[in-house]
């Protein structure tokens, strides 16, 4: 049936995000014969979902705030583009019981659940007393309305240790904490109530009991507005770093049909007791031995929706378009099977070896060569809000892009997984491409041996702490080498500032650090200092760790560079991230990447460390607050200021003992990469 004909006809949908999601549900509107509106923010005049609609509306400037979030100029956007309906994907408002108001009243369709199913579930604590009443099962705990401190120390007591305080108003693992012993629980939640007072304004507590080796299964399920309701199976979604999810998959390993049916009974139960409509997921916890808890249910379509859709063969998307005509759900219950495996990976503009920092940049390439890599397009799907070319800003959410494959058995799509990471080809920005292959190919997660601690538990391997051989260095050395040279053909800042002559004698030292270590302290052993004495025209004579190396670099076509030492020819593939931290090299082969920080030391040789005289900003982004007041005497170490990137903070610390001149942005600036945020003295 056309969905112009439906009992709710519709014939154009305005889709209130961007990104991959955006893109993805494009592709279903078109496909089902609809128009597709995008919006979009200044940030994102050029993006790729704005190519990818037929039509697309400015709603504002690069902030969220005043764009995404803007309840009143997106539905003018709908209505000027005479748009029936509004899928808000995930994020930004699609979980806005006010948004949702908005629209009805507008007369504009929203794709989701009413607004009252949004609010029932947006309270933790007022949802799970709904849930407890419908017979869903809850972890053991408080969620009562007297917060006395006394009644809530004996509830946790009586719970017994360790216990989890959350804020009832809660969510992004914000006002959120584990307690081990009695000792500890007034201190934690005296923290969490000022953490929920500073993010909710509220300060209403839950306690749970603390699960220690859980794991996030998760179920799908789907509602119409004519009362049915049916689940889509489940998905483990255990890997998870800061409480956010990494790879997901689907069907949930180790899962009894007896198991899945409870889940899923539970699940729509859930649905039903709020009056749901459309797709919606709810969370559990799932114990070693079987037993699962309600969690919470996100009232909207999940970024991880993919893996559900690749063992069940249907369109989630296409599903949400139907219903919010006013259709039955296309299945019953009966109908819906599983074929298969399926994984999901979140390619995120992150740096794992930076706790996971937010990477900006110029997207130089994205690609993934199916043919190349031997991959069967029915079994490999990578859902993309970006391509090529792109510029990936702070503004909004790091995510760029899921790798999904499907195989008959977990081990068949996992191996495709691991094909297919490898085969992706990013460069420009830093991304955790490596990170999620090491995830992938971790034998405990090819055992399915998950738990929501997973990454933490298994540090050690999946960060790359490899020490590196003097050949890796000199390697590198060589590289950057190359790089000023090329650069000193420019007008560019090297050769201002050293008078850097292509054929100058010349002897230059490289400091290069391993970014496995590059959180250690700043003047540690961590940081490898190569000395560089010219012998030729593009000949070196390296010192590196007391041994001095011969060497030579070749450019060859593309990336490929040949590097001679000391006799050894050897190809790589050289290429120049730059990141938040500073500038990358990257040597690779097919097997292996080498990565190293580097920066260019004086020529000439100090006998002490210099300190820089200024800070720059690590990464685009907006000053919070400075700490300090200008002309203020301050110790190594001593926070300066803090800036914002990526809804994430970074604080900027004092590099040496001295004193800050003056703060050249104040509170609410926008700063981009490399400005000079303050003048610094150090001591001498
Ligand atoms: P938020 O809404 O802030 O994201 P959630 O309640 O959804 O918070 O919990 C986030 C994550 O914290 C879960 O995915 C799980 O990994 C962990 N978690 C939550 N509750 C418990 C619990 N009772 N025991 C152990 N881990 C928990």
């Amino acid at each position: 049936m056309s969905l112009a004909n439906a009992p709710t006809p519709l014939s154009t949908v305005l889709i209130a995000n961007r990104g991959e999601i955006a893109c993805r549900v494009i592709r279903t509107a078109r496909r089902l014969g609809l128009k597709s509106v995008a919006v979009y923010s200044d940030a994102d005049a050029m993006a790729y979902h704005v190519r990818e609609a037929d039509e697309a509306l400015r709603l504002g400037p690069a902030p969220a705030r005043e764009s995404y979030l803007n309840v009143k100029a997106v539905i003018e956007a709908a209505k000027r583009s005479g748009a029936s309906a509004i899928h808000p994907g995930y994020g930004f408002l699609s979980e806005n019981a006010e948004f949702v108001a908005a629209c009805e009243q507008a007369g504009i369709v929203f794709i989701g659940p009413p607004a009252s199913a949004i609010a029932a579930m947006g309270d933790k604590s007022a949802a799970k007393a709904r849930m407890d009443a419908a017979g869903v099962p809850l972890v053991p705990g408080y969620h009562g309305d007297d917060q006395d401190e006394a009644t809530l120390k004996t509830e946790a007591d009586q719970i017994g240790y360790p216990v989890l305080l959350k804020a009832s108003a809660g969510g992004g693992g914000k006002g959120m904490r584990i307690v081990e012993r009695g000792e500890d629980f007034q201190a934690a939640l005296e923290g969490c109530r000022r953490e929920s007072q500073a993010a909710f304004n509220d300060q209403r507590m839950l306690i749970e009991k603390y699960l220690t080796q859980p794991r996030h299964v998760e179920v799908q399920v789907f509602c119409d507005s004519h009362g049915d309701g049916v689940y889509l199976f489940e998905r483990d979604c255990s890997v998870q770093r800061r409480h956010q999810k990494v790879l997901e998959e689907a069907p949930a390993p180790g899962m009894t049909q007896e198991l899945r049916r409870q889940m899923g009974d539970a699940a729509v139960r859930a649905a039903k007791e709020i009056g749901y409509v459309g797709a919606g997921t709810v969370e559990f916890l799932l114990n070693a031995d079987n037993s699962f808890y309600f969690m919470e249910m996100n009232t909207r379509l999940q970024v991880e929706h993919p893996v559900t859709e690749m063992i069940t063969g249907e369109d989630l998307v296409e599903w949400q378009l139907r219903v919010a005509a006013g259709l039955p759900l296309p299945k019953r219950q009966e109908e819906l099977t599983i074929t298969g495996h399926a994984f999901e990976a979140r390619l995120y503009a992150e740096d794992p070896e930076q706790d996971f920092l937010p990477a900006t940049g110029h997207l130089e390439r994205f690609e993934l060569d199916m043919a190349g890599a031997n991959l069967d397009p029915s079994r490999v799907r990578l859902d993309s809000g970006v391509e090529a070319g792109d510029e990936i800003t702070m503004y909004y959410d790091p995510m760029l892009a899921k790798l999904i494959t499907h195989g008959d058995d977990r081990d068949q799509a996992l191996a495709t997984l691991n094909r297919a990471l490898s085969a992706l080809d990013v460069s420009g920005v830093t991304t955790n491409r490596a990170f999620l292959q090491r995830l992938a190919s971790h034998a405990d997660f090819r055992k399915a041996e998950l738990t929501t601690r997973f990454i933490e538990l298994h540090e050690a391997e999946l960060f790359s702490k490899a020490t590196l051989d003097n050949e890796a260095y000199a390697s590198a050395a060589l590289f950057a080498l190359d790089l000023l040279q090329r650069e000193s053909h420019k007008d560019s800042p090297w050769a201002r500032r050293d008078g850097w002559r292509l054929n100058a004698p010349a002897r230059i030292r490289i400091a290069l650090t391993d970014p496995a270590h590059a959180g250690d302290d700043a003047d540690s052993s961590a940081i490898l200092t190569v000395l560089a004495e010219r012998q030729g025209k593009s000949a070196w004579r390296l010192q590196v760790n007391d041994h001095i190396l011969e060497g030579q670099l070749q450019r060859l076509e593309g990336d490929g560079v040949a590097i001679l030492l000391d006799g050894h020819r050897r190809r790589w593939l050289a290429r120049r991230d730059r990141t938040p931290h500073g500038d990358v090299l990257v040597l690779g082969d097919a097997e292996q990447e080498t990565r190293l920080f580097w920066r260019r030391l004086d020529a000439v040789d100090h006998g002490h460390h210099e300190v820089d005289a200024t800070l720059t900003a690590p990464m685009h982004g907006t000053v919070v607050t400075l700490l300090i007041e200008p002309g203020e005497r301050v110790e190594k170490g001593t926070p300066l200021m803090v800036m914002e990137a990526m809804k994430m903070e970074h604080t900027l610390n004092a590099p040496a003992d001295g004193v800050v001149e003056a703060f050249h942005f104040a509170a609410g600036d926008t700063v981009g990469q490399g400005d000079e945020l303050l003048t610094f003295n150090a001591d001498e």
